[in-house]
């Protein structure tokens, strides 16, 4: 097949005038489709079922943790022991480096970063006070993370990824500005790129040397166990690097059991060095009591271990590869050839991320509204909102069925067709 750009114009005009055709009975049906949010399909929250039914069951520990403290009733702040330990094995650590927190992570992200703004991190100047607070972002990424920075006030810079993850170069050349103090990263399938950072990436951010001391690397690795495949690649373990390179302050970890269990209602982890840990749970004294101790000795007895957690994991990847594999087979079917867009073939995570002809996200996307196929807004995967070359569009194909998904990906398609046939048109 004949690229489109190499199209004589009166062919891709005549293309046009079918296309859009094809448009008008695509709207025609009426569709209401959402392919915009990575949320498990309802037969993957079924797999967790049994947290809600079977609990406490008849099982003779009923709500009393291994400590003997009866979970339903306030305490023990920074998480109880068995839970402790599972998210600590989670990440490959130890306990005394956790912190289990309340329902999801995105929160605690969110308290890190207040609590730098008002107290500031081991003793220094709280953010606040500062001229200028700025934090480097790795694009394309997640939304929900730009946003939290952005209603903060605080500056956010592009880094640009390749297959390795963030251009280190430029972070390595970044972090010497005393005002820049933080980076977001999602190390292992980065929403929406699917990324996987290469062991010599983790080992470079270990081994920075920003000027600010309280600069940290907000490590949200919300993917660590979320493979599609079963040779899905691994990442170094970021803590135990960090302490290696003499660095061990360096890093604030997250993760949660959203996308394990029951998204927003399942227990999250921050992981990083002791001095961290402890800061944390000052702050956090203030702050709360306790979080959801029923939540987290629940999770710990539905899941149980990695191992455990793994298999699990396995049963959500084999309901989410068909879904994947439709929305990739579509875009190979019908744009593999045409040179009008290029996308991600992520080996877990909840994403794949497509590139149209820079000037088109926008168009397509509102295109695929008007026919009733909801996405993520074009440019949601920027700071700002704002993608520059307004390429990036991010899909998920994780919620609808697969009948749903079939219409919605051939929607998709044609909308990325018309608005790529419109745009060559218009050069
Ligand atoms: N981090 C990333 C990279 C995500 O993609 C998501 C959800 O899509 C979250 C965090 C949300 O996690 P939680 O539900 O634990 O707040």
């Amino acid at each position: 097949m004949k690229m489109w750009n190499q199209f004589p114009r009166e062919e891709l005009s005549a293309l046009r005038a079918e296309l859009a055709k094809e448009y008008e009975a695509l709207c025609a049906k009426g569709l209401k489709l959402d392919m915009s949010r990575g949320k498990p399909g309802p037969e993957q929250l079924d797999l967790s079922t049994a947290l809600l039914t079977d609990w406490p069951g008849d099982d003779p520990r009923g709500w009393i943790t291994e400590n003997g403290t009866d979970a339903r009733n306030y305490g023990v702040l920074d998480g109880i022991a068995e839970a402790k330990r599972l998210m600590a094995e989670l990440l490959d650590t130890t306990p005394d480096h956790v912190i289990v927190g309340g329902q999801a992570s995105l929160g605690l992200m969110y308290d890190v970063l207040i609590r730098a703004m008002l107290f500031g991190i081991l003793g220094s100047t709280p953010w606040y006070r500062l001229p200028e607070v700025k934090f480097l972002c790795p694009v394309p990424g997640y939304d929900r993370h730009f946003r939290i920075t952005e209603a903060l006030g605080i500056e956010m810079i592009h880094i640009p990824m390749d297959e390795n993850g963030p251009d280190m170069d430029l972070v390595e050349g970044l972090v010497r500005d005393e005002a820049v103090k933080g980076i977001w990263c999602v190390p292992r399938f980065s929403n929406p790129g699917g990324i996987v950072y290469s062991d010599e990436t983790v080992r470079r951010f270990a081994a920075l040397k920003p000027a600010a001391k309280d600069f940290r690397i907000l490590w949200d690795n919300a993917y660590c166990v979320h493979d599609l495949y079963p040779d899905a690649p691994r990442i170094l373990n970021i803590l135990e690097e960090c302490e290696k390179a003499g660095n061990p302050d360096l890093v604030y970890e997250f993760a949660s059991t959203s996308k394990i269990t029951l998204p927003g209602a399942g227990i999250s982890v921050f992981a990083s060095s002791p001095a961290n840990v402890a800061e944390y749970r000052k702050r956090l004294g203030v702050q709360a009591i306790s979080y959801d101790k029923l939540n987290m000795l629940r999770h710990v007895r539905f899941l149980r271990d990695k191992a455990n957690i793994r298999a699990h994991m396995e049963k959500h990847a084999a309901l989410m590869r068909p879904k994947f594999e439709l929305v990739l087979d579509t875009l190979d079917r019908e744009l593999g050839s045409l040179n009008i867009g290029s996308w991600t073939r992520p080996l877990g995570g909840y994403f794949i991320s497509f590139s149209a002809l820079p000037g088109c996200a926008k168009s397509i996307v509102e295109h695929c509204k008007q026919a009733g196929i909801t996405l993520t807004d074009a440019g949601a995967a920027f700071p700002y909102g704002r993608d520059p070359e307004d390429s990036n569009i991010r899909l998920a194909p994780t919620y609808p069925s697969l009948d749903e998904l079939r219409q919605a990906a051939d929607g998709f398609a044609l909308c990325v067709k018309l608005v790529s046939a419109e745009k060559l048109l218009s050069l």
